[in-house]
C-alpha cells in the first residue's frame, strides 16, 4: 500500500451534506441540524469512516461520533472552550506541560476525521494554531533545554496528517536531545484512515525506537479489517500499542459494548489504557454520562474479563489527569465530584447526578 491511498482520502474528504448521501440516509430534519450546527463547529470525515457507518441508523455510533447533530448547539452556553486550561501550559507554542517528566506537543491542527466529541474543538482546523517552524524550533530548544523532560508524547489535531518525511524530520530532531527516553505518537488515523499505516510509514517510525502509539477506537463496530492491518503493521514494527477510548453517551456507555471494545482491542495486540470522563465543553454535553455510569463499566469488566483488557477510567483536568476509582472521588453532591488529583489538589468537576439538563435526551 503506497501513499496514494491515503491521500485519496484526503482529497474526497467529506464536508458537505449532499456528500453524505452516498454513505447514509438522512431526512429533512437532519440535513437542516448538520447545516445548522456547522455555523458553529467544523466537520470533516473520511470516505472510509463514512463506509462503516450503518446506512440506515440514526444512532449508528460510527455516525453519532462524525456527523453533527442539532444537539451541539444546545450547549453554547456552557461556555467553556478550553477545559483542561492548556492555554495557561504552554511553555513554547503548541507545547503543553503539566507534568515534571513529560509533555504533550501539538504538531498539527487537523484531523481526517474531526470527532464530535473532541477536546480540542476550539482549536483544530484553526490558522492561528497552525504548526510553524518557528513554534517548532522554539518548542525543541524548550525541550532541549529542560532535563527533565524525559517523555514526549506527539499529538495534535492529528500528527500523521504529516507526510512521512515531516515525520521522520521530527523524531530525528527530537532524538537528538539525549534526555528524552521515550516518543509516542498519539494519533487516531488507524480507526479514522487506516491506509496512513503504510509499510513506509512503518519503517521511518521504527527508526526511532523507544517509540510507542496511542489511538483511539470507541465501538467494536470500528475494528474493521482495514483497522487490523494497520495495527498489526504497527505492532509488527515493534511499535507498543495502546488505545484511549472517551466515554460517550449512547456510544458506548455500556459495559456489554465496552467489554467487545476491550477484547477485541487485546486480540489485535492494542492494549486498552485509558478510558477518558467526556469533557465539559461546549457543543459536547450530550456526550456526557454520570461519572457513576464509567465506575460500573470497570466494574462490569474488572475479573469479569483479563486484566490486560481492562483499562484505566480518568478525568482530564488542569490538574492532570486523575484516575477514577471510588477512592479518589472525596466527595460528591447532585451537581459535581471533588477528585484528589496526583499533586494532592481536589478538582471540583461539575456532574449533574441526572445528566446535562436533560441536554441531548431522547
Ligand atoms: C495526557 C498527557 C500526558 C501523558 O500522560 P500519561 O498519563 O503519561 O499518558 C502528558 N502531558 C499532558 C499535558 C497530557 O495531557
Amino acid at each position: 500500500m503506497s501513499d496514494n491511498v491515503w491521500k485519496d482520502q484526503i482529497r474526497r474528504t467529506i464536508r458537505k451534506v449532499e456528500d453524505l448521501d452516498a454513505f447514509i440516509e438522512l431526512n429533512e430534519r437532519e440535513r437542516a441540524a448538520i447545516r445548522a450546527a456547522e455555523r458553529e463547529f467544523k466537520w470533516q470525515l473520511t470516505p472510509y469512516y463514512a463506509s462503516i457507518m450503518d446506512p440506515s441508523d440514526r444512532g449508528c455510533p460510527v455516525r453519532l461520533q462524525a456527523v453533527p447533530q442539532a444537539v451541539e448547539l444546545d450547549t453554547l452556553d456552557v461556555a467553556i472552550l478550553d477545559p483542561l486550561r492548556e492555554e495557561d501550559h504552554n511553555p513554547a507554542p503548541n507545547l503543553i506541560r503539566v507534568y515534571p517528566d513529560r509533555v504533550a506537543w501539538t504538531v498539527s491542527n487537523t484531523c481526517p476525521v474531526l470527532c464530535r466529541h473532541c477536546l480540542r474543538k476550539r482549536m483544530v482546523g484553526r490558522e492561528s494554531f497552525a504548526f510553524s517552524e518557528a513554534a517548532r524550533d522554539a518548542a525543541l530548544g524548550y525541550i532541549a533545554s529542560s532535563p527533565a523532560i524525559r517523555d514526549v508524547l506527539i499529538t495534535g489535531g492529528d500528527p500523521l496528517m504529516h507526510s512521512d518525511e515531516f515525520i521522520d524530520d521530527l523524531l530525528t530532531r527530537l532524538r537528538s536531545i539525549k534526555h528524552v527516553e521515550i516518543v509516542r505518537i498519539g494519533s487516531r488515523t488507524p480507526c479514522t484512515m487506516p491506509h496512513r499505516i503504510t509499510p513506509e510509514l512503518c519503517r521511518v517510525l521504527k527508526k526511532h525506537h523507544p517509540l510507542w502509539f496511542n489511538t483511539q477506537f470507541n465501538h467494536p463496530n470500528e475494528l474493521t479489517p482495514e483497522a487490523e492491518e494497520a495495527c498489526a503493521r504497527l505492532a509488527d514494527a515493534g511499535i507498543p500499542l495502546g488505545n484511549q477510548s472517551v466515554l460517550l453517551r449512547g456510544i458506548n456507555d455500556d459495559v456489554d459494548t465496552m467489554k467487545r471494545l476491550v477484547q477485541g482491542l487485546v486480540r489485535m495486540r492494542v492494549r486498552p489504557y485509558y478510558i477518558y470522563q467526556a469533557q465539559t465543553l461546549t457543543g459536547t454535553a450530550h456526550f456526557i454520562t454520570p461519572i457513576e455510569r464509567g465506575l460500573d463499566i470497570i466494574r462490569g469488566l474488572r475479573g469479569h474479563t483479563s486484566g490486560l483488557a481492562v483499562p484505566v477510567y480518568l478525568l482530564d483536568t488542569p490538574y492532570g489527569k486523575i484516575p477514577m476509582h471510588p477512592e479518589t472521588i472525596v466527595k460528591r453532591d447532585d451537581d459535581a465530584v471533588y477528585l484528589k488529583a496526583w499533586n494532592g489538589k481536589v478538582w471540583r468537576e461539575p456532574n449533574p447526578k441526572s445528566g446535562w439538563q436533560g441536554v441531548g435526551a431522547d
